[in-house]
């Protein structure tokens, strides 16, 4: 298969592990016979400074005529005092909107040999944690009007949370498809009892779930929910939430995972085309030093296979490598343990490129 990548390098730490996943795309592509052609794209702070625009035109033009997007991250102090619209974080909102993705998907994952990394107790931990959140991204109360008045004298603050059946619909699908490429249980949260943009939620997915007779739903309120991924995430599979309880859902599962590094993201639309990120930012306190974790972006670009790509085997392919890395002991600073070896940025895609093979 031909795929057509815009890589977005970025600032700060996002220039080294970008390099590391796209080793890692070039070993896949080299095993099972694909060609992946790499696209530079421009933006964050470094577009600022070659540009004077975070994400010029032209650069997003790239994006939009590729097959996905594969970004590392964008962001730093040189550019903190450059005016609002011209922030280096302004060029992701841009990216977004422009590939018009409305679904963030975030995996939980606990790689078992970095199990004491989790705040969580051991026996919690030993059941296993690996489930993703698809949370709906540009509608809601974050996107409703927002309004401070006086009423009868008295401040008042109004924030208007709207769903309507088709934007429910469209991630709900993102929530069906997610899991019948898993464990094939999705589980939708919201404040039914409350609620009624949780009720037209509740009824749209149990409408749609007619549709995906090979995918077990279920129904549970956000506060159980919240609960339920710290007592016990191994019930879970694939979580489809609204864009407010997605928000923080998904930082409370990235926590019990342990490792802001290791953790990588995708943004989905209506087509094929989607954004793979790891979840943090520039680092810029690390930039340049070659001690970074990669691996967050090397699970992105794996996740593009297996989302964008339908290519699940070298998906599959790579998050073995990633295990085995770990099983042999190979840690980056960030996740360094008493008795493993430490490694840098560079060294760890090596070694990971080195560990992928066919099943
Ligand atoms: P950060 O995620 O960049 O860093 C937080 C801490 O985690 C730092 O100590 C950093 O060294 C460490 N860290 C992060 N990624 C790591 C990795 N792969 N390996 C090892 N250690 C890692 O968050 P921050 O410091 O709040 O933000 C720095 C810059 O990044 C800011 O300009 C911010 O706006 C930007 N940012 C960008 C994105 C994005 O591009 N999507 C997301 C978040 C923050």
């Amino acid at each position: 298969m031909n795929k057509q990548i815009a890589v977005i390098r970025g600032d700060g730490i996002g220039p080294e592990i970008i390099e590391q996943a796209l080793r890692v795309l070039e070993k896949v592509a080299a095993l099972y016979g694909h060609t992946f052609t790499f696209t530079d794209v421009d933006m964050g702070g470094c577009a600022i400074d070659k540009w004077g625009d975070p994400l010029p035109e032209a650069e997003l033009a790239k994006c939009l005529a590729s097959d996905s997007v594969l970004l590392g991250a964008v962001g730093g102090s040189k550019w903190n005092d450059v005016p609002g619209h011209m922030r280096p974080e302004k060029g992701l909102l841009r990216l977004r909107a422009g590939m018009g993705v409305y679904s963030n998907n975030r995996p939980a994952r606990i790689w078992p040999q970095l199990a004491d990394a989790s705040p969580l107790k051991k026996e919690i931990v030993d059941r296993g944690i690996d489930f993703i959140i698809v949370r709906e991204l540009i509608g809601g109360i974050y996107f409703g009007s927002h309004t401070t008045s006086d009423v009868d004298g008295v401040k008042t603050a109004v924030d208007v949370l709207t769903y309507d059946e088709r934007e429910i619909e469209r991630i709900g699908r993102i929530g069906f498809e997610t899991a019948r490429k898993r464990g094939k249980r999705l589980c939708s949260v919201e404040k039914s009892n409350v609620l009624d943009s949780s009720r037209l939620w509740k009824k749209v997915m149990h409408a749609l779930a007619e549709e995906y007779p090979d995918v077990e739903l279920s129904d549970m309120l956000v506060d159980n929910c919240a609960m339920q991924i710290v007592k016990n995430p191994a019930q879970f599979d694939v979580i489809v939430t609204e864009n407010m309880f997605g928000d923080i859902l998904s930082d409370e599962a990235s926590m019990i995972t342990g490792s802001i590094g290791m953790i990588p993201s995708s943004s989905l639309g209506a087509s094929s085309c989607g954004l793979y990120e790891p979840i943090h930012g520039s680092a810029p306190d690390i930039a340049g030093m070659d001690i970074a974790n990669p691996i967050g972006t090397i699970l992105s670009a794996a996740m593009m296979l297996r989302y964008s790509f339908d290519m699940a085997e070298e998906a599959d392919a790579i998050e073995r490598a990633v295990g085995a890395y770990l099983d042999a002991g190979w840690r980056t600073a960030d996740v360094m343990q008493p008795g493993m070896k430490q490694v840098g940025c560079s060294e760890c895609g090596a070694l990971i490129c080195s560990l992928i093979t066919k099943a």
